[in-house]
């Protein structure tokens, strides 16, 4: 396993187009500030819908516990109905930026234009959460081609001052929401992290390669969270359906904070 040094766990919480309404969204933000505020070893970013944003940032007290957006416009302002630009969520104090979700790469969103949602979310200091996974595994390996690819073009023209500031999640897209059969096994995921540090080295320096936070992110639960925590070489997790449960997303910040 790769040696990284002890740090504070990144866990991430991506609610998608969840919940319905403010007030639950106020619930749920609430049941998870509770756990969240108190674990000095775990970095928590709920990412809610963007319409929620304004009102939860005043629930936030401190560090430990912030905001992100799930995805930014790769435009800076103007003629671009219903997007928002990293201007506004630096406006509005969001942190982190997840760019390139499955969701988004699925409904046309290449590695181009990932790369410049990078480029915008960098120049006003939001730190981009960049997805990249496979959307099926072959025993022949020829998912490694598609992920280099996918790393490759996503991660284009970036410096190596640029590249440590921000964070890969791998997200197995056939382990990703409620069409998931299961999460990905704490080895394979392993495997798969080596295989992008060592993309990361041959375009990066091989200190970078091996510095850089890594997520895995698919079907996580607080019964498999701390395997991947313990045994797959990531620095963090992205967690989708099991973040809108409070006391479930708070057993895997609790577990996260233990290790
Ligand atoms: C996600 O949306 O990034 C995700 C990992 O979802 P889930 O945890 O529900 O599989």
């Amino acid at each position: 396993m790769v040696n990284i040094k002890k740090q504070k766990k990144l866990i991430i919480a991506n609610w998608k187009m969840n919940p319905d309404s403010l007030k639950e969204a106020i619930s749920i933000f609430s049941g998870i500030k509770k756990t969240a505020t108190k674990l000095r070893n775990v970095q928590t970013v709920v990412c809610p819908p963007y319409i929620f944003i304004n009102e939860l940032q005043k629930k936030v007290s401190g560090h430990r516990l912030v905001l992100g957006a799930q995805d930014v416009s790769m435009n800076n302002r103007g003629a671009f109905t219903g997007e928002i630009s990293a201007i506004q969520l630096r406006g509005a104090k969001v942190g982190y930026v997840i760019v390139g979700h499955s969701e988004r790469r699925g409904r046309g969103e290449t590695s181009g234009d990932v790369a410049t949602k990078i480029q915008v979310s960098l120049k006003e200091k939001l730190i981009p959460i960049v997805c990249v996974g496979e959307s099926e595994r072959d025993e022949h390996a020829e998912y490694l081609t598609f992920l280099r690819n996918e790393i490759e073009e996503s991660l284009a023209h970036l410096s190596e001052k640029d590249i440590s500031k921000i964070i890969i999640a791998y997200e197995p897209i056939w382990a990703v929401g409620v069409n998931a059969n299961s999460a990905d096994s704490p080895e394979d995921t392993e495997e798969a992290v080596l295989f992008i540090r060592k993309v990361l080295s041959e375009m990066f320096s091989k200190k970078t390669a091996l510095s850089m936070n890594i997520l895995y992110g698919g079907s996580i639960n607080d019964k498999n969270s701390n395997f991947f925590l313990e045994r797959a070489g990531v620095q963090g997790l992205l967690v989708g359906r099991a973040s809108l449960k409070p006391k479930q997303f708070s057993s895997i910040l609790n577990n996260a904070n233990l290790i």
